[in-house]
């Protein structure tokens, strides 16, 4: 089967320093949650941002098997690769409904509509504040709303940075359980960045990890059911404050 997105010997460089990513290779196939931890400056970000063609990068990337290192941003979300950046970047003085009409621009109206009943019935928290302005939503909320907004455009591949980001531990289990449900309903695939290994292990398969803008090391969420090996990971990739 061909993998949804192959990604080999990516670097992205912003100046004349050290690269910021340098020779990271992973696949996600059709339908699978796979995670890249690693600590802040990683290198984590600026792989989604590679893959969703907001900074330049080199290497290869295929989606769906055909090249998208020269495609447009916009084209590639046209093709179905969303990414919710970190911080969630929900437009505050919008209303709820508007950040969700904008996340479906590219998309027709029925076919956005429906979409966005959809977001709704999965997030009731924002369901019932549509015609609020963002900015007065919680923390959970806005999490909520930002990848309700990357829903509506329709995604094949989702890239969530952060989702737990500044969240308490309630809400963050709130957003993952609604995002193991849309995994169940649907075929869509993921891939998460993370600095939390026991959030992330909730959703994923697959874990890639991260330091210095290189891959350190790789683990299924199987392997790392077991209480020991998942010590064993963290010791040796992220360090006790990442656990
Ligand atoms: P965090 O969890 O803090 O978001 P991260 O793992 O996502 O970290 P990146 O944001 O990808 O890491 O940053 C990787 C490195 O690239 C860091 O050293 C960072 O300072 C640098 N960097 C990121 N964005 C830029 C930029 N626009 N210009 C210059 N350097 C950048």
């Amino acid at each position: 089967m061909t993998d949804l997105l192959d990604i080999r010997d990516l670097s992205v460089a912003y100046g004349s320093g050290a690269p910021a990513v340098s020779g990271v290779s992973f696949s996600v196939a059709p339908g699978a949650v796979v995670a890249l931890l690693g600590a802040n400056g990683a290198g984590k970000s600026s792989i989604m941002k590679a893959v969703s063609g907001l900074v330049p990068a080199q290497g290869e990337m295929k989606f769906e098997g055909a090249s998208i290192g020269k495609m447009p941003a916009r084209k590639r979300v046209a093709q179905g690769i969303v990414y919710v950046p970190e911080g969630r970047e929900i437009v505050g003085n919008l209303t709820v409904r508007e950040n969700l009409v904008l996340g479906g621009y590219q998309v027709a109206k029925a076919e956005r509509r429906r979409r966005m009943e959809m977001v709704l019935d999965l997030f009731p928290e924002i369901a019932e504040k549509v015609d609020r302005s963002a900015w007065r939503l919680s923390g959970g909320e806005q999490q909520m709303l930002a990848i309700g907004r990357g829903l509506v455009s329709g995604p094949k591949l989702l890239l969530l940075d952060e989702p737990s980001l500044g969240l308490a531990p309630l809400l963050v289990r709130r957003v993952f359980d609604r995002l193991a449900t849309i995994r169940a309903e649907s075929n869509l695939a993921i891939v998460l960045v993370e600095q939390n290994l026991a959030v992330t292990m909730r959703l994923c398969d697959e874990l890639h990890f991260l330091r210095g803008g290189r891959i350190v090391g790789f683990r299924t969420a199987k392997e790392l059911k077991d209480p020991a090996a998942r010590q064993e990971a963290v010791d040796a990739y992220l360090g006790a404050a990442a656990a």
